[in-house]
């Protein structure tokens, strides 16, 4: 019989909350560890070793002692999973990167002889490949089951490429754009069950870009509502990797 894969959890700079979600699958959590070795997972157990298969990293870089740690955890693990928003595109930690980092630094910690070891905020995909990427803030309890599943029955894990608003038409939703709220549905990537747009919430992109995303219909859509991409990432935008990166690219189209 094959050993167990032995499974690590790792956080960096985050709010802890997509390992909770690994946590809070009680009526499988039993049965899925069951099939696995945890070896490491701050939130769960004391066990602290350094031989793994799997590693899941929750949070983003931000110190260049993480960048080693980072690096370290990538030579001994066989499979990376790049776990939450923090860790897949930077997340809400990606606000620090939109003003130079001394400016961030004084308004942070006002004026002080030394300050705090910090560097821009980097995905963990910025700074080292993985095989994996579970998107979400937090990630999605049904996707996250449906990946370990595949850890470890060593099946292909494929994620959703098709836009949030396919689950919020699926659920009946009246869409957001009706009622005068503009939102992210229509290029951000689908797996979370349209979770806000189904409680009257716009979607703010916390899955980032779909691989294909339409932006020509996006910017149509902001432009009806008298919003460009700069003024939805300065007033409405928490997740603005995905918005960014689609302003950027409509930009060298050339769009209006
Ligand atoms: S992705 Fe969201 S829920 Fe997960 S660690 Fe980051 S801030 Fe917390
Ligand atoms: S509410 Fe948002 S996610 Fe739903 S259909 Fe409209 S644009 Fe798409
Ligand atoms: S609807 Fe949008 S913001 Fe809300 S969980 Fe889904 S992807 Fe994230």
């Amino acid at each position: 019989m094959n050993p167990k894969p032995r499974v690590a959890f790792f956080d960096f700079t985050c709010c802890e909350g997509c390992q909770l979600v690994f946590l809070s699958q009680e009526d499988v959590l039993l049965d899925l560890v069951s099939h696995v070795d945890i070896v490491n997972f701050r939130e769960a157990t004391s066990r602290r070793e350094d031989g793994y298969d799997i590693a899941f990293i929750e949070g983003s870089i931000t110190t260049d002692e993480d960048v080693e740690r980072v690096r370290h955890i990538r030579a001994r693990a066989k499979t990376l999973i790049a776990f939450g928003a923090c860790s897949t595109t930077g997340g809400v930690n990606k606000l620090k990167n939109r003003k130079p980092l001394d400016e961030q630094l004084r308004t942070v910690c006002g004026q002080m002889e030394k300050y705090p070891n910090t560097i821009p905020v980097m995905a963990v995909p910025e700074v080292v490949p993985c095989e994996y990427l579970l998107h979400g803030c937090p990630v999605d309890g049904s996707e996250l089951r449906r990946l370990f599943l595949c850890l470890v029955t060593g099946k292909e894990f494929r994620q959703s490429n098709v836009p949030v608003c396919f689950d919020c038409r699926l659920k009946e939703n009246v869409c957001l754009y009706h009622k005068q709220i503009p939102c992210l549905g229509p290029i951000t990537r689908a797996g979370c069950g349209a979770i806000c747009p189904s409680y009257g919430v716009r979607c703010d992109g916390c899955r980032g870009l779909i691989d294909q995303p339409n932006l020509n219909a996006e910017h149509s859509l902001l432009r009806e509502f008298g919003l460009t991409w700069e003024r939805l990432v300065d007033q409405y935008i928490v997740f603005q990797e995905g918005v960014v990166l689609a302003g950027d690219r409509l930009a060298e189209r050339g769009a209006d």
